[in-house]
C-alpha cells in the first residue's frame, strides 16, 4: 500500500501512517526505509513514529518517547526484554513512494490444550507479531486464554538451530547417518525391541503416523509410547471398557445444553479457560466440583465436594448406591441398553472415605441423576492415578445408571490434556495400540495395517508403556530411545529414576524445538525442531473435532518439521519405499484410508474441505454432509453387544499412604500462564508474572503445627527424592494435604524438580502413573544466607545458560524471566565464597545482585491480569474501597482481554 513520498520524510525521523486500518511507524534512516507497528506495547500508546532512531551496539532501534525501551526495527524485538515484541512491515521505495505492506492474517490452531481453540496469526516479513482468537473456530468464537494471547511471544533465542552430535554442530545427513547407522547395529545385535521411540500429544496427527509407521512397520518394534500416557490413557482405558471404543461421546454444545455440570478433578479455570468461560456464560442450574482443593473451578460450584485425595471411586460408588436406594436409577435404560449391572457391589461407608458427610453424596446423586440432563467433565485428577481406569469407569458408570448418555447436555466427556493426545491415538501410536483404534492383539487387525503400509507383519508384542520404557532403559533391555517434541526429564515422575536412565542409554536422540530442556542436556544426537507456527498438519480435540494446523512462517536456522525429519530417517533406513511423502497432506490422506470403516471413520474429510467448511468432528465418512456431533444416541455402543458395560470399581487406596515418617498428602496441578514443563511458556516473563516462584501450598493449620513462616524455605521429602520451596498457606487445602505446581523442573529449581517426589506407581490397565499423589513430609530448610540477582537479557536464553553451574552448587537455586529479564535466586547455609559472588557480580553487571534476608521480597508481587500487567497489590488497594468488577475494570482495565484472570478477580474483591 502507498502511504506517501519518500521526500516527505525527513532523514533519521518517523510519520505515523494508516495502514489497514493499523497505525503504523515508517522511518526514513538516510536512503533506506522501516516499518513497525506505533504502539508503544509498555505504555500501549501510539508514539513511537515519534521515537528516536539509533545505532545501538549494532542493531538499528527506536527509543519510545514514553518509557525509553528500544525496539529493533528489523525484527521488532525489546532489547531490554526479548518476549515483547512490536509488529515489524515490509516496506520499500518504489518510483519515490513509500509502500507498506498490510499484515495478513492466517487462520491455526492454539498449540497448548485440548480445547483447541482456532488463531488467527498476524504475519509480516516472516514474523507473527499478533495473534486473536478466531471468530470462526466452534471452540472458541474469538476468545483466547493467557496461554493462547502470548503464542507469539516465544523468546526465540530459546530455539535449537541446528543438528548436533554429542555437542558438536553437524549436518542433518551427518546426525540423522549417525542415528541410523546406531539403530541398525542395535537392532542387528539385540533386535528391535532394544529400540524405542518416546513421543508427545503435542506432535500433529501426521507427525504422529510417520513415528508410528517408523517404529511398528519399518522398525518392527512397538515400543512407542507417548506423554499422552501421563494424560490421557485411563480416560481411554476406561471408554474401551464402558463404551466399547476410545471416543468421547459429548461435545462442547452440551455445555450450553446441560442443566448439571458434574467436574471431577479439573481445575478448569486454569487448565481449559476458554471451556470454563463457556461454562460460566452458560450457568447450568447445578454446578458440582469434586476436587480435593478449593480451586478457582471450585469456588464457582453450586456443590463443592472437598473428598480426600484419591477417593473418588468411593464417591461415586456411594452416589450409585444412593440412586439405586432413592429409585433415581433408569432401570429402562439399564435393561435396553446396558449389560453387567448385576455384578456392581456397591456396599461400603463411602462417605467415611471420602471424608464428606453423607447429605452432600445424596445431594450430589440427586442432581446427577434427576437433573434434566448431566453432563460430567474429567481430566487429571481422575486419570493420573493408580486406580485412574476405575476412577473412569465408577463415573460412567452413573451415566449409564441414569440414562445420562446420549442427549444434548448428557454424558461423560473427558477433557483432553494435551492439544492432540487424540489425534496420536488415532493413529494408534502408543505402544498398545493399532492404528484407526484397532487392536494391537487382534491377528486379523494387525495384518490389516500391515497390508495398508505394504509390510509382511506388524509386531504382535505390545511396546513398553511411558514409566516403563525408561525402567527398561535403565536396566539395559533398551539401549537406544529416540524422543520427541517432550520432556521425560521434568515431566515422568520418580525422575532419579529417568535421569540414571538416560544417563546409561547408549544412545539419547532428543528431538525438540527449545534447546535448553533438561532432557536436551542427556542428548548424544539433538535434531532440531519446527515449532508452532511453522508447521503444517491437524489437530484433534476433545470433542473429537480436526482443526488444520498452518505453517504461518519458516522454521528458524535449519530446523524441520517433525513428520520431515522422520521421513529423512526413514529414507536412510528403507531408501523410502515405505514413506514416499513430500507433504503432511499426503500423509494425512493414508491415514485417512486407515479408518475407512472403523469407529473414527474420516474418510469424507480432506485438507481441501478442513480449509474450505472449518473444523470437522469425527466420525466423518466419506459421502456424510457433516461430523457426528455426540455418539451413542441411539443407545447402541461400541461393544460386540451394542450394550454398553457397568464394570465393578471396588475402592482402591492410593499407592502410597501417609505414616509417621511421611505424614503429609502432596498432591499436583498446574498453574494458570503455563505449560507442561514450560519449555516453550518459560521462555517469557508475562507467563511467570502471576506465580513468579514455586511455593508449596500448606493448610494454616498444618504451618502452625511444623511451626513453619508464610514464605520460608522448606525441605519436602519423598520417600525417592527431596526439594527446596518457598512455603505458603493456602486455607483451601484439607489439612494434611499440600500442593505443589507440576510445571517446576530441574531447569528453572535446582536438583530435579517437583517429580523428584512423585511416585511411579501404575494403573494396572492404562499403565499411567500416579502424579497426583504420593506421601511426603516438611521441614524448615534452614537457609538463612539468601541472593537474589537479576539483570535485562537480550540473550535470556545465553544468560541462562552462564548461570547453570550456580544451579547445582546450593541448597536452593531458582533461575526464572520476570519483568527486568533473567532472575536468579540463591540461598544457603552460610555465605558462597567471595569468588562466586565476585562472578556473579559480572555476569549480572547490567542488573543488580542483592544479598541478605530482604533480597527475596518481591516489590509488586503476583500479577493477576498478564493481559494488562496489572499486580494483586494494586487490585488489594482498589477493592479496599469498592467491590464492583466492572469498577475495576473500567479503572486498571484487568479482566477485559482474555478473562483468565476473571475467577480470581472476582474472588478477590468478594474477600474484602
Ligand atoms: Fe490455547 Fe487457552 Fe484455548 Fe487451551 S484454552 S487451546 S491454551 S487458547
Amino acid at each position: 500500500m502507498r502511504v506517501c513520498r519518500f521526500d516527505d520524510i525527513l532523514p533519521d525521523t518517523g510519520v505515523c501512517a494508516l495502514v489497514e486500518r493499523e497505525q503504523v511507524a515508517v522511518f526514513r534512516i538516510q536512503d533506506s526505509i522501516h516499518a513497525v507497528g506505533n504502539r508503544d506495547p509498555f505504555s500501549q500508546a501510539n508514539v513511537l513514529s515519534r521515537g528516536i532512531v539509533a545505532d545501538l551496539k549494532g542493531e538499528l532501534v527506536v527509543a519510545s518517547p514514553v518509557y525509553k525501551q528500544h525496539f529493533s526495527l528489523l525484527t521488532g524485538r525489546c532489547i531490554e526484554d526479548a518476549s515483547v515484541r512490536i509488529p515489524v512491515y515490509a516496506a520499500r521505495v518504489e518510483d519515490g513512494f513509500v509502500h507498506v505492506e498490510p499484515k495478513k492474517e492466517v487462520a491455526t490452531t492454539c498449540c497448548y490444550c485440548g480445547v483447541g481453540c482456532g488463531v488467527l496469526a498476524a504475519v509480516s516479513k516472516d514474523e507473527i507479531f499478533a495473534v486473536r482468537g478466531d471468530p470462526s473456530h466452534p471452540a472458541n468464537f474469538g476468545r483466547l486464554c493467557s496461554k493462547g494471547l502470548s503464542l507469539h511471544e516465544a523468546d526465540p533465542s530459546f530455539r535449537a538451530l541446528y543438528p548436533e552430535v554429542d555437542g558438536r554442530r553437524v549436518s542433518w545427513d551427518a546426525a540423522l547417518d549417525r542415528i541410523a547407522n546406531q539403530f541398525r547395529q542395535t537392532i542387528e545385535e539385540h533386535g528391535p525391541d532394544a529400540v524405542a521411540f518416546y513421543i508427545s500429544g503435542q506432535l500433529l496427527t501426521e507427525d504422529y503416523y510417520v513415528f508410528n509407521k517408523l517404529a511398528k512397520g519399518l522398525l518392527g518394534t512397538n515400543n512407542i509410547d507417548t506423554n499422552s500416557r501421563l494424560c490421557m490413557a485411563s480416560a481411554v482405558a476406561a471408554y474401551k471398557q464402558t463404551l466399547g471404543a476410545d471416543a468421547p461421546p459429548s461435545c462442547y454444545e452440551d455445555i450450553e445444553a446441560a442443566e448439571c455440570i458434574f467436574i471431577a478433578g479439573s481445575n478448569t479455570a486454569w487448565a481449559h479457560p476458554i471451556l470454563f468461560q463457556r461454562i460460566e456464560t452458560a450457568a447450568p442450574r447445578h454446578l458440582i466440583v469434586v476436587d480435593p482443593r478449593r480451586t478457582e473451578t471450585a469456588r464457582a460450584a453450586t456443590l463443592h465436594l472437598q473428598i480426600a485425595p484419591g477417593s473418588d471411586i468411593a464417591l461415586f460408588n456411594g452416589m450409585l448406591q444412593v440412586m439405586l436406594r432413592e429409585g433415581w436409577c433408569d432401570l429402562e435404560y439399564i435393561r435396553r441398553h446396558t449389560e453387567n449391572f448385576e455384578r456392581l457391589d456397591l456396599a461400603g461407608d463411602w462417605a467415611a472415605i471420602c471424608g464428606i458427610a453423607e447429605n452432600k453424596i445424596v445431594e450430589a446423586a440427586r442432581l446427577f441423576a434427576t437433573s434434566r440432563a448431566t453432563l460430567s467433565l474429567y481430566c487429571q485428577g481422575l486419570n493420573q492415578s493408580s486406580s485412574g481406569t476405575a476412577k473412569n469407569a465408577a463415573l460412567i458408570n452413573l451415566h449409564l445408571a441414569t440414562g445420562q448418555i446420549g442427549r444434548p447436555g448428557a454424558g461423560p466427556f473427558s477433557l483432553t490434556g494435551q492439544p492432540n493426545a487424540m489425534g496420536g491415538r488415532e493413529v494408534g501410536g502408543m505402544a498398545n495400540l493399532l492404528s484407526a483404534h484397532r487392536d494391537l492383539n487382534n491377528a486379523e487387525h494387525r495384518q490389516e495395517i500391515a497390508n495398508l503400509w505394504g509390510v509382511r507383519s506388524v509386531p504382535e508384542r505390545p511396546g513398553k508403556t511411558a514409566v516403563e520404557m525408561f525402567e527398561a532403559v535403565r536396566q539395559g533391555a533398551i539401549k537406544a530411545i529416540w524422543i520427541a517434541c517432550t520432556n521425560p526429564a521434568q515431566s515422568l515422575p520418580d525422575q532419579n529414576l529417568v535421569h540414571e536412565a538416560l544417563e546409561r542409554a547408549e544412545l539419547v536422540v532428543v528431538q525438540d524445538a527449545y534447546r535448553n530442556t533438561e532432557t536436551a542436556a542427556y542428548a548424544d544426537v539433538f535434531l532440531p525442531a519446527a515449532g508452532w507456527g511453522e508447521k503444517e498438519g491437524t489437530m484433534t480435540n476433545s470433542e473429537r473435532r480436526i482443526s488444520r494446523v498452518r505453517a504461518v512462517v519458516p522454521p528458524p536456522g535449519e530446523a524441520r518439521a517433525d513428520w520431515r525429519i522422520v521421513v529423512d530417517f526413514a529414507r536412510k533406513v528403507d531408501g523410502g519405499r515405505l514413506f514416499p511423502y513430500q507433504r503432511p497432506e499426503e500423509i494425512f490422506n493414508e491415514h485417512r484410508e486407515t479408518t475407512r470403516g472403523r469407529d473414527l471413520d474420516v474418510s469424507g474429510l480432506s485438507y481441501a474441505l478442513l480449509d474450505e467448511r472449518g473444523p470437522q468432528q469425527w466420525p466423518f465418512p466419506a459421502g456424510a454432509a457433516a461430523g457426528r456431533k455426540r455418539l451413542y444416541e441411539d443407545g447402541r455402543f461400541a461393544t460386540p453387544s451394542g450394550r454398553a458395560r457397568f464394570v465393578p470399581t471396588p475402592f482402591t487406596p492410593v499407592a502410597e499412604d501417609t505414616d509417621d515418617e511421611y505424614p503429609l498428602r502432596l498432591t499436583t496441578g498446574r498453574l494458570r500462564d503455563q505449560w507442561h514443563s514450560m519449555s516453550r511458556t518459560g521462555t517469557m516473563s508475562r507467563a511467570f508474572a502471576h506465580e513468579p516462584e514455586p511455593r508449596v501450598m500448606v493448610h494454616p493449620e498444618d504451618l502452625t503445627k511444623l511451626a513453619l513462616k508464610q514464605g520460608e524455605l522448606v525441605r519436602i521429602t519423598s520417600r525417592r527424592g527431596e526439594l527446596v520451596v518457598a512455603v505458603a498457606a493456602d486455607a483451601d487445602l484439607l489439612p494434611g494435604t499440600v500442593f505443589l505446581a507440576m510445571h517446576w523442573g530441574g531447569r528453572h529449581l535446582g536438583g530435579r524438580g517437583i517429580n523428584a517426589l512423585t511416585i511411579g506407581a501404575l494403573d494396572p490397565l492404562s499403565r499411567q502413573p500416579e502424579l497426583k499423589h504420593c506421601a511426603v513430609r516438611i521441614e524448615p530448610a534452614r537457609l538463612p544466607w539468601r541472593l537474589v540477582a537479576s539483570a535485562p537479557a537480550a540473550n535470556a536464553s545465553a544468560l541462562m545458560q552462564e548461570i547453570e553451574p550456580v544451579m547445582r552448587g546450593v541448597p536452593y537455586a531458582l533461575r526464572t524471566l520476570d519483568g527486568v529479564g533473567v532472575r536468579l535466586s540463591l540461598a544457603a547455609e552460610k555465605p558462597v565464597s567471595q569468588q562466586l559472588l565476585k562472578w556473579l557480580g559480572a555476569v549480572f553487571e547490567q542488573g543488580s545482585v542483592e544479598v541478605g534476608d530482604a533480597a527475596r521480597a518481591a516489590a509488586r508481587g503476583r500479577t493477576l491480569c498478564n493481559c494488562f500487567g496489572v499486580a494483586e497489590s494494586e487490585i488489594d488497594a482498589f477493592a479496599a474501597a469498592s467491590k464492583s468488577l466492572a469498577e475495576l475494570q473500567a479503572k486498571l482495565r484487568c479482566g477485559t482481554n482474555c478473562g483468565s484472570c476473571l475467577p480470581e478477580l472476582r474472588r478477590k474483591l468478594a474477600s474484602w
